[in-house]
């Protein structure tokens, strides 16, 4: 990424308000005053994160039996990155003899080490592991930002945190299930087969490897293709953990791997992050067989404004709902519901806000939104931009330039949806955000469950009854009030509808890796 790129003006008019935020923008380098409502110039000296702290292998072998193998396909593939379209390393392509190894290796550990281990001990390993992922934080977080796109301060800030988060929580439960299911006694289900996504590499690792892991279950786990890096990474901790060997397992490769694996007949458990068609896919394929299922998948969230919301405060509630990890979020609040009285106001404050969002290089502290995580991604977003161009919706993107390589998208506001567009019903995962407007409480809510999904929503308002009633009412596993996209490993997150079932975070997600028995 050519450091010119983040030298760019962009133009803010001078009104523009700039509160306190959640994807925190920097202090201008340089600032040209300008007579009240003209626009003015902001100008950002580049301020690149260092990539030295990361030390790439040119291949990366699968991690199975705590040893990193070559796989028995003989084959690999290249991992990009998505900011510049440039090869990162080479991955190992599984075949299904790796995964059956794999799987075999786990259930060897659960038997006869990990699954033995008194809780405490159990426990002691975790603890090991959050420490040692806290100690090698900024390596973590500049893996992530390389492989995956995401800005670096969103990684720094908010992936690499919760994950060490995630296993400090869960280190915490190990050695005190009986206090987690009072009277009954929790065993581990076994083998835990997991497939993961690219829009939180790390963090969708940790979700379910640490209650698994506090459970006394194994596992083996499959990355997405294009995000393998921290996951490889974090094969590293294991070891330096001394975790028993077999505790953890990595297999690499594309979808049929994952498929290989939770169709395994030695397979317990199985855990899915990902799209809504490739979840209905494993649903459909492991039905019947006995395994336990826990689904995550798309949302739709709808994001509701009312006319006694702050309304500078909602703004940056907006911007940070839709626009952290350029929207590739499955919570992301795609749908803007602005109660009609004060819908223009609000647009008018959010494009003056959308003017202030820096695009670009991730590896820069003061990006914004960085790079979409691959191509098909980026094709998927644009097409979507384009069916909402069609339908008659009113587009909006703040004038700023895009890098010459990798996969960038301007951020993009729709005013004028239409209920029953696509852009209204299917999930865009990008940085693309749908308004619509209401006049009552009533049609909020009806039109805030109008979708397919039901992973989160947001509510803005100043009335605490408001927000109980609404979140009673709202078909959403995640209701935010006054704030979007909070996370904390002690809080249960998951969806209804099309959005999957099950939990994961807090005890509900310990719940989904034990099997209970009466005392
Ligand atoms: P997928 O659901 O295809 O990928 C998620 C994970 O599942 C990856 O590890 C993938 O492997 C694996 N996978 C793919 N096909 C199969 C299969 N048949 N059986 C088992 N595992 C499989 O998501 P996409 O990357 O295709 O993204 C498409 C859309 O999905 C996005 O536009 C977005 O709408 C949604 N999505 C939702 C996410 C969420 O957090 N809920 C996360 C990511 C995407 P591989 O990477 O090798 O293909």
């Amino acid at each position: 990424m050519s450091p010119s790129r983040t030298a760019r003006q962009p133009v803010i008019p001078a009104k523009a308000t700039r509160t306190a935020t959640a994807t925190p923008t920097a202090t201008p380098t340089a600032r040209t005053t300008a007579p009240a409502g003209l626009p003015v110039a902001w100008e950002y000296a580049p301020a690149p994160e260092s990539r030295d702290v990361v030390q790439l292998q040119a291949r990366y072998g699968l991690f199975i039996g705590g040893r990193e193998v070559a796989p028995r396909s003989g084959q690999w593939f290249t991992d990009l990155n998505p900011a510049t379209e440039e090869p990162l390393a080479e991955i190992a392509r599984a075949n299904a003899e790796d995964v059956d190894t794999a799987v075999a290796a786990a259930r060897r550990a659960q038997r006869r080490t990990w699954g033995q281990l008194p809780p405490r001990e159990r426990a002691k390993y975790l603890f090991r592991i959050a420490r040692i992922l806290q100690e090698r934080s900024r390596e973590f977080a500049v893996l992530e930002t390389i492989d995956s796109g995401k800005p670096i301060k969103e990684s720094r800030d908010v992936d690499i945190p919760l994950v060490a988060a995630h296993f400090w929580y869960y280190a915490g439960w190990a050695d005190k299930l009986d206090y987690a299911f009072p009277g009954r006694t929790a065993h581990p289900l076994g083998v835990a087969a997991q497939v993961i996504p690219w829009n939180f590499p790390l963090l969708m690792l940790a979700w379910k490897i640490a209650p698994a892991l506090a459970a006394g279950n194994t596992v083996v786990l499959k990355p997405a293709s294009s995000t393998p890096l921290t996951a490889l990474l974090f094969a590293d901790v294991c070891r330096q953990a001394d975790l028993p060997p077999g505790t953890v397992n990595i297999v690499t490769g594309p979808g049929e791997i994952g498929m290989a694996l939770v169709t395994h007949p030695d397979v317990d458990k199985v855990a899915f992050t990902g799209s809504t068609a490739v979840g209905k896919e494993i649903g459909r394929a492991i039905a019947g067989s006995g395994k336990a299922l826990t689904l995550e998948l798309g949302g739709k969230a709808a994001n509701i404004v009312f006319d006694d919301a702050p309304l500078d405060q909602a703004v940056e509630g907006i911007v940070n709902g839709i626009f952290f990890n350029q929207g590739e979020v499955c919570c992301a609040g795609s749908r803007l519901l602005v109660q009609e009285s004060i819908a223009e106001l609000l647009i008018e404050k959010l494009k003056d806000r959308l003017g202030t969002l820096r695009v670009g290089d991730p590896l820069d502290k003061n990006t914004d939104i960085g790079a979409i995580n691959n191509a098909a991604q980026l094709a998927r977003i644009q097409e979507l931009v384009a069916a909402g161009v069609a339908e008659g919706a009113d587009l909006y993107q703040p004038p700023c330039d895009l890098p010459a390589r990798g996969y960038f998208v301007r951020p993009s506001l729709f005013t004028n949806v239409a209920q029953s567009s696509r852009i209204a019903q299917e999930e865009i995962f990008g940085p693309v955000l749908s308004t619509l407007t209401f006049r009552t409480p009533e049609e909020a809510i009806e039109k805030a469950n109008n979708t397919a999904y039901g992973l989160s929503a947001g509510v803005w308002t100043e009335k605490g009854s408001r927000i109980l009633a609404m979140t009673k009412r709202l078909r959403a596993g995640v209701v935010w009030a006054n704030t979007f996209n909070r996370f904390d490993p002690t809080s249960p997150f998951g969806g209804y509808k099309e959005s999957g079932f099950g939990r994961e975070g807090g005890l509900a997600g310990l719940l989904a890796y034990v099997r209970l028995e009466d005392r």
